[in-house]
């Protein structure tokens, strides 16, 4: 835990009825607007999902009007929410020239397109940016709102398995490279939302109108540089949680832009299905990536949760958690005394109520982790489960 974790007080110690939110991230979006570096409005908007209050909307001021930072979910309800958040802010729809989206979550990019349809926003992403769900995708059964519902059960099992360090996960991607209905690549029941919740999000994407598809306007290349707020900033790919992660630095006034990539009480969710070489590893790189910009950092801004100053403290919390996962693995492999399956393995990783596919998906990163640094050995059993035995 770094030093910017906020200890809540408890309801008796607040005098008042308060309910307790243990984590930053979960805690319901406060109307309040707040400027949190020169030129550079909080906006939260609500996100109704367990572990997840709500996101950050960074309005960025210049001459032109506004560039937004990842404003919310797609959906009816989330847009009336973005209006009435901007209005509070004193922001004209009109003014918004920019939508910035981090990464391709529905919380980050959910309001995007709909901001370029009504008011002709720009919507500048990384170049690597890219949604399965696109309806434009032949043969794509996976969409925004499935994800929707994966960060809803990340939730879950990032509640529960905080409680040795007190970290959290949160998710979104975990389905997205993923059928539905064939197994997991290490062989278990693949994470799925439940069917009532496919056919409500499906329904929700065959009226095009509350869900255009954002369509990046401006591909941003690593170091790239753009203007917002009246000062130019340096794209900094961040590849780990999402494959597209964009975090955006700026010199001048020493502001990071961190998305889901650093987070100040939870760590995102390492998906084992999203990328077929060690997603971890590829996330440790971007931690590492940005923990060089540390001493030139005064500010940064994450998608969840307060702005926070240590972004290197921060860093180091976060892979001293998954190095503690990766220790364990270690232990658990000695327990078993013999090789094990993920889920074998994902049992001594999290607590019995955050068990099933989520938990898997996240074990099964840190196992194929092991197994690429030579640390641990992998087969695959006759009934098609991968085991593992680490060294
Ligand atoms: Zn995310
Ligand atoms: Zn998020």
């Amino acid at each position: 835990m770094g030093p910017h974790d906020q200890q809540q007080t408890t309801p008796a110690a607040a005098g008042g009825a308060a309910p307790k939110y243990r984590k930053q991230e979960q805690e319901p979006a406060n109307p309040e607007v707040t400027e949190v570096a020169p030129g550079i409005l909080r906006l939260q908007l609500p996100i109704h999902l367990p572990g997840l209050g709500h996101v950050n909307c960074y309005a960025l001021e210049d001459e032109r009007g506004f560039a937004v930072v990842d404003p919310g979910m797609p959906g009816p309800r989330a847009w009336k929410e973005l209006r009435a958040a901007f209005a509070r802010a004193g922001i004209p729809l009109a003014r918004v020239h920019t939508a910035i989206v981090t990464h391709s979550h529905p919380d980050h990019f959910g309001g995007a397109g709909r901001l370029a349809r009504e008011v002709g926003a720009s919507i500048v992403a990384h170049r690597s940016f890219r949604l399965r769900w696109n309806p434009a995708e032949p043969n794509d059964d996976i969409d925004a709102e499935a994800q929707a519902a994966a960060t809803s059960s990340a939730c879950v099992h990032g509640s529960a398995c905080d409680g040795a360090d007190g970290h959290q996960h949160h998710d979104g991607e975990m389905i997205r490279e993923h059928n539905w209905d064939s197994p997991a690549p290490w062989g278990g029941r693949p994470p799925a939302p439940t069917r009532l919740r496919r056919l409500r999000w499906r329904l929700l994407r065959a009226v095009p109108r509350w869900m255009p598809t954002p369509v990046p306007t401006t591909r941003l290349r690593e170091a790239d540089t753009i203007r917002f707020a009246k000062r130019d900033w340096v794209a900094v790919h961040t590849p780990g949680h999402t494959a597209d992660h964009l975090c955006l630095f700026d010199p001048a006034e020493g502001v990071f832009i961190s998305g889901d990539h650093v987070l100040p009480t939870i760590t995102p969710h390492i998906s084992g299905l999203m990328m077929a070489d060690d997603p971890l590893q590829k996330f440790f790189d971007s931690l590492d990536k940005v923990r060089v910009f540390h001493d030139q950092v005064r500010t940064v801004l994450p998608a969840h949760g307060h702005p926070f100053h240590d972004l290197a403290g921060r860093v180091d919390a976060i892979k001293h958690h998954h190095d503690g996962r990766l220790d364990r693995l270690h232990t658990a492999s000695k327990e078993l005394g013999r090789a094990g399956t993920v889920t074998e393995f994902s049992n001594y990783l999290f607590s019995p109520r955050a068990q099933g596919p989520m938990a898997d998906s996240e074990t099964y990163a840190h196992l194929e982790h092991l197994a690429m640094h030579g640390r641990a050995e992998r087969r695959r059993r006759p009934d098609g489960l991968l085991e593992y035995d680490v060294a």
